[in-house]
């Protein structure tokens, strides 16, 4: 049995496919679905719908400006967009695309990833890289997920473009001026991009600096446009956690 499939297996074990992946209850689930209705219906309740910038999609108090846009959180990006807010079920799925059933728990969220960008054109969707040293620890990036099962439903072809060329210190264990240090530097463009309209995809949006560094380097080598969509966006005091 590959690394993999026993990964699988026991993520099988932790979370079976009969039960629902929000709630941990055995349900009726739909063929091919990982979460109840009840659960789909929670999941409804946190997208990014209103009370958000509409610039980035942090959210934001109503006649407040957004403090993500005035900190320079969009340094190099065009635009943002977040499918859901980093809360709840929507943190529940992000942290099981880290420790549980990757596939399943990325797609709820790249469908709603995917109707975000609906109608706005991009050449590539570029996922956010680990470290491969990382990336062979976990056994998978999840941004790339993301970006596959996004590629499928919007036909627009995925490019990795950018790498990751060194170990970083853990985003969530620093503040955010700590964060532009750990990550300054630790991505490249091997490609050239040039005249490139891309979409950076990832995760979960705290900073925003790491999305901000790959942006950079995208541009270095020709890209016309750089904008991210994450499935999450953290909000008001939310630690990224995992
Ligand atoms: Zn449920
Ligand atoms: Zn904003």
């Amino acid at each position: 049995m590959s690394l993999n499939a026993l990964i699988a297996k026991i993520a099988d074990l932790i979370f079976p496919s009969a039960r629902c992946l929000g709630c941990d209850e055995p349900r009726d689930l739909e063929e091919g679905a990982c979460l109840c209705a009840e659960c789909r219906e929670e999941l409804e309740s946190l997208r990014t719908l209103d009370k958000v910038c509409p610039n980035c999609q942090s959210p934001i108090k109503k006649g407040h400006p957004c403090a993500y846009c005035l900190n320079g959180g969009m340094e190099g990006l065009d635009r943002a967009y977040a499918a859901f807010l980093y809360h709840g079920l929507a943190q529940k799925l992000v942290i099981a695309l880290k420790f549980g059933p990757i596939e399943k728990a990325a797609e709820p969220l790249s469908r709603e990833m995917a109707l975000q960008i609906s109608g706005v054109r991009f050449d590539a969707l570029v996922p956010v890289p680990l470290y491969q040293i990382n990336e062979r620890e976990r056994g998978m990036n999840q941004s790339r997920v993301l970006a596959n099962q996004i590629s499928e439903l919007t036909g627009i072809p995925v490019l990795e473009a950018v790498k990751k060329i060194r170990r970083t210190k853990r985003q969530s264990s620093l503040g955010a001026k700590d964060r532009k240090e750990n990550v300054k530097g630790a991505f490249e463009c091997a490609l050239n991009v040039s005249g490139m309209e891309l979409l950076l995809i990832d995760d979960v949006r705290t900073t925003g600096s790491t999305a901000r560094e790959c942006a950079k380097q995208l541009r270095i080598k020709g890209a016309k446009s750089v904008c991210l969509l994450s499935a999450t966006v953290a909000g008001h005091g939310e630690k990224h956690e995992p």
